[in-house]
């Protein structure tokens, strides 16, 4: 049998009416066009053109630096002195770029103009320019804007700002379509194609993804469209799918054998599965991956752990974390509490968790540092100094680049968790 959670009694307990400490001081954080890194790998005939300066290329660079030896799907055009001084026409400039760009690469569909702090600050419209563009390359490639600008911002709401540019091109739903599911949220390939198989294990069979791995790929959206988020941090996405009719099915992330579980059941429960076969549906990769957890929780069992903001991710990971493999959560911090989205995992988390929502940087470092965690999950600012006052890190980064979600991701999840742990008792043994 599977560890099927009670959902209805889940909801009434955890941290559902917590009041998270909510911090706005000074904040640690990468910009959003670190999501260009994953999303140009997902969409696989769309191109980002980043408007911004030599800092948003480098960023982008070394964030990506294996594309060196593949032909790259993202680039910056660079805003220089002249463009910032008012000296030369920024959206000429943007056009020769753009028009070198699609005549040298006829494969692309989907062209996005990334904005940066540099364009937003010579308030460059490229929501004009993406329409001009459009315009003029109607018939082959679809040009569309969004920002991925360091200010105010988390790094996964560069994937959020993303889709939600996608949203209005998507085609309306007829009013007699068939019920269908869309997935929203980017995941690997790998991870894609064995949801597909439970999915169709259950007998759900429209199943379409958000974003598609093809431009051209558009599901239409409409009343009878059901939304199961893959990822925490699209709430625009998700404010503009529903606003087109879109209805969201409630459920806790899939990380891990619950999340996962839970995951499938609310498709599950849309869909009329009987209980039968959505059990022998789930069962072996359950079984598979109850497995892969055991050795993790030998090491992870007792541990505590402490969560800066960084990925969004870091309330579904503590769920996952304290749940399945028994750590101890200090502080699980997130940058933003979206209670609709959240509203299952809050009902998860132990109900004395302590949650922090924005930051004030050395405030919560001072928490931190008081309760000496056994293994803290933060950006990469601030994991080489705490790892030089000795304590043992995690990047939230790796979370969003590594395939974790799924009931074959859990063991793999597990393990980014207990790496550290065991590098750092390897090193003081
Ligand atoms: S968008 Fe802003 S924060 Fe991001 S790399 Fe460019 S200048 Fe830096």
């Amino acid at each position: 049998m599977s560890p099927i959670i009670p959902i209805k009694q889940a909801a009434s307990v955890g941290c559902t009416d917590v009041s998270p400490l909510v911090q706005r001081g000074q904040r640690e954080v990468f910009c959003g066009l670190t999501g260009i890194i994953w999303l140009h790998r997902k969409i696989q005939d769309a191109f980002f053109l980043v408007v911004g300066s030599r800092t948003c290329a480098h960023l982008i660079q070394s964030a990506a630096g294996v594309m060196i030896f593949a032909e790259p799907r993202f680039a910056t055009a660079i805003i220089d002195e002249r463009d910032l001084a008012g000296l030369a026409d920024v959206n000429d400039e943007l056009d020769k770029v753009v028009n070198q760009l699609l005549e040298r690469r006829p494969e692309i569909k989907l062209l996005f103009l990334v904005g940066s702090c540099p364009s937003e600050v010579i308030k460059l419209d490229l929501s004009r320019a993406a329409s001009r563009l459009s315009a003029q390359y109607a018939s082959s490639v679809r040009v569309l804007n969004y920002s991925g600008s360091g200010i105010e911002t988390t790094f996964t709401q560069g994937e959020d700002a993303c889709l939600a540019s996608m949203v209005p091109t998507l085609p309306s739903q007829g009013a007699d379509a068939a019920p269908d599911l869309l997935v929203v949220g980017t995941l690997a390939d790998v991870v894609e194609d064995q949801f597909i198989r439970v999915f169709n294990q259950m007998g759900i069979e429209r199943v379409r993804f958000f974003p598609p791995r093809s431009a051209d790929d558009q599901a239409a959206i409409g009343p009878n469209t059901r939304l199961l988020l893959a990822q925490p941090f699209l709430g625009d996405t998700l404010r503009m799918l529903q606003a087109k009719g879109a209805q969201l099915l409630a459920a806790p992330f899939p990380l891990g054998i619950e999340g996962t579980t839970a995951w499938f059941q609310a498709a599950a429960k849309a869909f009329g599965v009987t209980p039968e076969r959505f059990e022998a549906a789930v069962a072996a990769p359950t079984a598979r991956a109850t497995a892969s957890l055991a050795r993790a929780k030998t090491h992870l069992a007792g541990k505590s752990i402490f969560f800066f903001p960084d990925s969004q991710l870091e309330i579904p990971l503590a769920r996952f974390l304290s749940r399945e493999l028994g750590m101890r959560l200090l502080e699980v911090g997130t940058p933003y509490l979206h209670r609709q989205v959240m509203a299952m995992e809050l009902a998860m988390l132990p109900g004395d968790t302590f949650l922090s929502e924005g930051q004030d940087v050395e405030k919560q470092l001072d928490r931190c540092r008081a309760q000496s965690p056994d293994l803290v999950v933060c950006g990469l600012g601030l994991a080489n100094p705490l790892e030089s006052e000795g304590m043992t890190t995690k990047w939230a980064i790796e979370l969003v680049f590594t395939p974790i979600q799924g009931y074959d991701q859990a063991g793999d999840l597990a393990e980014l968790f207990t790496r550290p742990l065991v590098r750092r008792m390897r090193l003081a043994a």
